[in-house]
């Protein structure tokens, strides 16, 4: 989500991803486009964020239950 202030509403705006028209890198991040619900195109410069700790691959596979299955006498 983005929060540019957009000039012709007067307020900031609350805008998803489908409403970005382009994204040019700046020194300090980006400078994200992006279009208004009323049209207007509204930029909002997003700072790049230090450098923070590396999240781990997330891992997705479960580990097998052994021992599950009932045994019938
Ligand atoms: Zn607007």
């Amino acid at each position: 989500m983005f929060d540019p202030w957009c000039p012709t509403c007067a307020a900031r705006v609350l805008l998803t991803a489908r409403r970005l028209l382009a994204l040019e890198p700046t020194p300090t991040g980006h400078r994200a486009r992006l279009r208004c619900w009323c049209g207007t195109v509204a930029a909002l410069d997003v700072e790049r964020l230090a450098a923070g700790p590396a999240r781990p691959p997330v891992v997705g596979d479960a580990p097998p239950v052994p021992g599950a299955s009932p045994t019938a006498a």
